[in-house]
């Protein structure tokens, strides 16, 4: 953890807070922000924490989450509506990404890592989230899902030739999805055929996220059609592979900084040391990685939500009308006040899925109902805030707009609100 530290610690002294882009300069960071910092417990022996609020935090995931707050304000925000109309990733906020090590958070410090935890994790693409949800998605899927896959199933010697370059300079994507395979991920089509020492991979992606700027996919294929899902294997592919290419990214409602662009794989040669775990077993990788992902995009929301809404309430504080704040009339502060509650509830649900995963025991219900919730509840929000701060709140002068734009993918991707519902009612249906 020495190593992270350094990292994390590094520039510290410059702690400066900036404010969001709609407040008024000079004015204090948003209550809510102040709120919803928690407090340092110390640890209990074996470095573990004791049991204490969901929102205790230990000075490991303190510091973290404050590297992760400050990255966001000071260099995420002056590009965020820059990045939002070219539909485009900053270079600069991705080397900013690796270098402070957010893109492997909890990735082995011996392969380059930061060596914190999965709670810490979330803790960071919470707090990329308040500021932009692009940026936040692109650490979430590196961390989530590519350094996950090789980090459980990878071998040594794939450990040790990728890890080391997802930790530093190169982002990863996954590639499940397909035209005719998205909620029914496993009716997948690309096909991998052995020859000899190597697989040849034949068919296409859609809805790649990361893949612009990615130097190695995690593809999955099916070896054998006649087994079915039991076919599925996962592939890693470098980007410069012959046959392999990247489409045309997506012009997109929202998260338009955040690249998705289809694939093409035409026989494409993969030797057989790239096969990510066993052959056959692709299937049970994706569902075990996007359970966790799922936390991961809760947490996306979850932040999003927040920083739609710190951005809000300032104003209605001081918006008058019929003279009085907007916020003395019981009609709205009350919608605040339920607003408030539904974000409690989002960060207790997705902490709880998170402090499950760690603690090794199950949490895919939990996973499915944080991932859930947190979608309605950005949804809700972002849409009120627009609501509350009337016209100005629909212009692209304030920041509200884009929020709502950012949040409905929350409803669709990584498994869409009716297949975590399916999740959650599988669970129920065995427990009663
Ligand atoms: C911006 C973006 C980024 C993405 N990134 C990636 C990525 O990096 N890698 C990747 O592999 N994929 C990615 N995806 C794909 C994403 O996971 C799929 O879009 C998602 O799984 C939904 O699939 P679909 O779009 O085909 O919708 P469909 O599966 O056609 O679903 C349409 C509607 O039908 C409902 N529905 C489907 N099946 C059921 C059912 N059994 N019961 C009830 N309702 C059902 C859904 O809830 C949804 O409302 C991304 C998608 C987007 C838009």
């Amino acid at each position: 953890m020495e190593v992270a530290a350094v990292r994390l610690l590094r520039g510290g002294a410059l702690l400066r807070r900036t404010f969001p882009a709609c407040l008024p300069a000079g004015k204090s960071p948003p209550r809510a922000l102040r709120a919803s910092q928690s407090q340092a417990l110390p640890r209990a022996a074996g470095g573990r924490l004791p049991g204490g609020p969901l929102q205790t935090l230990s000075e490991e995931e303190l510091m973290i989450q404050s590297a992760a707050r400050r990255f966001a304000q000071e260099q995420v925000a002056p590009l965020v509506s820059t990045m939002d109309e070219n539909a485009k990733m900053e270079p600069a906020v991705i080397r900013g990404l690796f270098q402070q090590g957010f893109m492997a958070v909890d990735v082995d410090a011996r392969y380059g890592g930061t060596g914190a935890s999965f709670f810490s994790l979330v803790l960071v693409v919470e707090e990329l989230a308040k500021v932009d949800a692009s940026v936040a998605l692109m650490c979430d899927v590196q961390n989530t899902v590519v350094n996950g896959l090789l980090r459980k199933h990878g071998t040594e010697e794939q450990k040790a030739a990728y890890l080391p370059q997802l930790a530093t300079a190169t982002v990863g994507s996954f590639c499940l999805s397909e035209a005719g395979a998205g909620s029914d991920s496993f009716a997948l089509k690309t096909r991998a055929e052995k020859k000899g020492g190597h697989y040849v991979l034949n068919g296409s992606k859609m809805w790649i996220t990361n893949a612009r700027e990615a130097g190695l996919f995690l593809v999955m294929a099916n070896v054998d059609p006649s087994a079915g899902y039991r076919g599925i294997t996962c592939f890693l592919v470098d980007r410069d592979t012959e046959g392999f290419h990247v489409g045309k990214a997506e012009n997109k409602l929202g998260i338009r900084a955040s690249s998705t662009c289809p694939l093409a794989l035409e026989d494409v040669k993969v030797p057989e040391a790239n096969v990510l775990g066993q052959v056959g077993h692709g299937y049970k990788y994706a569902i075990g990685s996007l359970n966790e992902g799922r936390i991961g995009i809760a947490a996306q929301m979850l932040g999003l939500a927040q920083g739609c809404f710190d951005c809000a309430v300032p104003y209605v504080k001081e918006r008058m009308q019929f003279g009085k704040r907007l916020f003395d009339f019981q009609g709205l502060q009350h919608q605040v006040a339920q607003v408030a509650t539904q974000l409690e509830a989002a960060r207790l649900l997705t902490y709880n899925a998170a402090r499950l995963v760690e603690a090794g025991r199950p949490f895919v219900k939990e996973a499915a109902m944080a991932k859930y919730y947190a979608s309605e509840v950005a949804g809700l929000t972002t849409s009120k805030c627009i609501d509350w701060m009337g016209g100005v709140g629909y212009t692209r002068s304030f920041p509200v707009e884009k929020y709502f734009r950012d949040a409905k993918i929350g409803t669709i991707y990584e498994g869409a609100s009716n297949i975590q519902l399916n999740t959650i009612g599988k669970h129920l249906d065995a427990q009663y």
